[in-house]
């Protein structure tokens, strides 16, 4: 089968700048990814597909690689019988399921007062989710999972690779060694392990770092040429990347390891540190990477954490 993909770049209001989709034109027409809901991503998406010979009725699927509102926002301008393919876990995300969200407040606001984060932060809980407006309500008419084939994408295999989204997948084609990655690995930035909510209250936190790590490992094991990515240039160099990558965590890791041992201290404390300039500014960001660290280290046996007047300390393993 003769399949044709073609890259769209679509602006965004966010800091990371522009967003990538594809279009694959084979025995059907599937949109990857659905960039940010604005005008401007619309119509400059609507020009791009001009260019092609298509128009956004000829797309017959969205297939998203995970739920970050500027992946999904545009599905909002679709019409409602178009097929949304995608991880379960996307779900009560792009439909903004209100009784998540109530959750996701109180598991913010629980998360941040372990991390110890400054009560003059506390405004900062309501614009965690500001993003939320670039968003869309809708609903996946199809989820999928690991090793799944979607139907009229048969030549793409689906991986999936929690760490930066819960729900992330990548698509996988075997013949020609091709990758679509969303924000799995990219090439002039490293991706964040943002700290989710679990899917039900009675869950676990889940360790966004490492649960990356194994992802990205991932990425080691499959022979790979090309990898399509969710935000800027293609990343042809795979390994190196990776290699790259792990290292400079690892690096990280061991900074905040010489933080523990000269003192006990929170998470917060450590994210000051580790971001002095940029924390005030992006405390979501940070506080997720430095989480991710402090898990790393955690399961690495080398630090430990016990609780004092509600917050989670940190201090070496003796
Ligand atoms: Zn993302």
């Amino acid at each position: 089968m003769n399949e044709q993909l073609y890259k769209i770049v679509l602006p965004t209001p966010f800091a990371v700048g522009d967003v990538n989709v594809f279009v694959i034109k084979g025995q059907t027409v599937t949109l990857i990814d659905a960039g940010i809901k604005t005008e401007a991503a619309w119509s400059v998406f609507k020009e791009k597909l001009n260019e092609i010979g298509l128009k956004p009725d000829d797309i017959k699927q969205v297939v998203l690689t995970h739920h970050h509102p500027d992946h999904v926002g545009m599905l909002d301008f679709f019409d409602k019988d178009i097929a949304i393919v995608g991880h379960a876990k996307n779900q009560p995300w792009i439909s903004q399921n209100p009784n998540f969200f109530e959750w996701y407040d109180a598991f913010f606001e629980d998360h941040f007062m372990k991390a110890g984060v400054d009560e003059r932060f506390r405004p900062y809980l309501k614009r965690l989710k500001a993003s939320m407006k670039y968003s869309c309500h809708r609903s996946l008419t199809t989820s999928v999972q690991e090793g799944d084939y979607i139907p009229g994408l048969e030549s793409w295999k689906v991986l999936e690779v929690p760490g930066h989204a819960q729900s992330h997948i990548a698509l996988y084609n075997e013949r020609t060694a091709v990758m679509i990655g969303g924000d799995l690995l990219l090439k002039h930035i490293s991706s964040n392990p943002l700290i989710e909510p679990p899917m039900k209250p009675s869950g676990e936190r889940p360790k966004t770092l490492l649960q990356y790590n194994h992802s990205l490992r991932r990425l080691l094991d499959l022979e790979i040429n090309c990898i399509y990515t969710g935000h800027g240039d293609e990343v042809l160099h795979v390994r190196q990347l990776v290699q790259e990558r792990l290292q400079k965590q690892s690096d990280r890791a061991d900074k905040v390891l010489s933080m523990i041992k000269e003192r006990p201290q929170t998470a917060f404390d450590i994210c000051k540190q580790l971001f002095p300039t940029i924390y005030e500014k992006e405390l979501g960001l940070t506080l997720s990477e430095t989480i991710g660290q402090l898990d790393f280290l955690e399961d690495a046996n080398k630090i430990s954490t016990h609780e004092k007047e509600s917050k989670l300390i940190y201090s070496v393993c003796s």
